[in-house]
């Protein structure tokens, strides 16, 4: 088994990678950091999604794990003190427990500007800002206009990121198993003059959205936790990706648990 590490850069990340190297050393693993099976991120969500940005390349041939050395995270949900065990785990079959690959849907974006076409893609999201001054764009789903949009801009979430700046934003928890994004808007202005939805829209597989900026409007646009500055954009198609990313699991964490430990605290007593 081949792997590779990404740390958050931290005391404790970087301790723990120079024990996982041991560890895997002992069990027979090389490290490979050009193309390895499996990529273990030790730190938070944000180091998880770094990993994915570094190996969006070879998406297909590698799945992802996540050390948390903060709180739980959402891709990061093995403690620091079960290194040991994942080591075993990653090495091969251990008794009692199951490794299994587990695909999310990914958010696809398409930038086309004057000079060409860049695409992007997504774990957690795509949001699209003004850079100077509010975001004016009209949305167009499947090709028909939907509405004229001004406010602070528009994020488009996948499943897996619909428990991040989507939720914040009021959007709905998607179960990652579907396939689906989630437009939601940030702080529309709603008057006479301008209307919007409001409610948060979830589309299918099949369907797609553009957004077309104002003309001349610089954008911010953030990919995950990476941001690019355009001036010259026209429009912006998002759907659902074509690629998908792959999470090595050795023992069952369903989302719902997920959710249910990060947001209610299922621990603190009942009143
Ligand atoms: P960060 O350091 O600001 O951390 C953001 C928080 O979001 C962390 O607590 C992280 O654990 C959590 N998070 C990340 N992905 C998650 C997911 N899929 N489900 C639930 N929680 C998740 O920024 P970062 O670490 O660089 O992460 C970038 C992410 O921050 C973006 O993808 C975006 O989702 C999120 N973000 C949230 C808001 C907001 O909620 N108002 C604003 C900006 C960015």
């Amino acid at each position: 088994m081949k792997y590779s590490l990404v740390n958050r850069d931290d005391r404790i990340s970087i301790e723990l990678t120079d024990q996982f190297r041991e560890l895997a050393a002992q069990l027979g693993m090389t490290e490979d950091r050009e193309s390895p099976d499996v990529v273990l991120s030790i730190g938070g969500d944000g180091t998880l999604l770094h990993a994915f940005h570094l190996f969006i390349d070879k998406l297909d041939e590698i799945s992802f794990v996540g050390i948390h050395t903060g709180h739980l995270g959402f891709f990061a949900d093995w403690k620091p003190d079960e290194i040991e065990l994942l080591a075993k785990l990653m090495s091969g079959p251990k008794k009692g427990y199951e490794r299994r690959i587990v695909k999310y849907p990914l958010a696809e974006m398409q930038i086309h500007t004057k000079s060409g076409t860049e695409v992007h893609y997504a774990l957690n999201e795509f949001t699209v800002k003004g850079a100077e001054a509010t975001l004016v764009a009209r949305l167009d789903i499947n090709d028909e206009t939907f509405e004229m949009f001004r406010g602070d801009g528009i994020c488009i979430s996948t499943p897996a990121g619909s428990t991040a700046y989507n939720k914040s934003l009021g959007g709905a928890i998607i179960h990652p198993s579907l396939e689906t994004i989630q437009i939601a808007e940030i702080a529309s202005i709603n008057n006479r003059v301008f209307r919007t939805l409001g409610s948060s829209i979830i589309l299918p597989r099949h369907h797609h959205c553009d957004i077309y900026p104002k003309t001349h409007q610089k954008i911010q646009l953030f990919i995950d936790h990476l941001q690019v500055v355009h001036d010259d954009i026209q429009s912006i198609r998002c759907r659902v990706a074509d690629k998908r990313v792959s999470f090595a699991r050795f023992r069952p964490f369903p989302f719902w648990t997920r959710v249910k430990e990060a947001f209610i605290n299922s621990d603190k007593p009942q009143p």
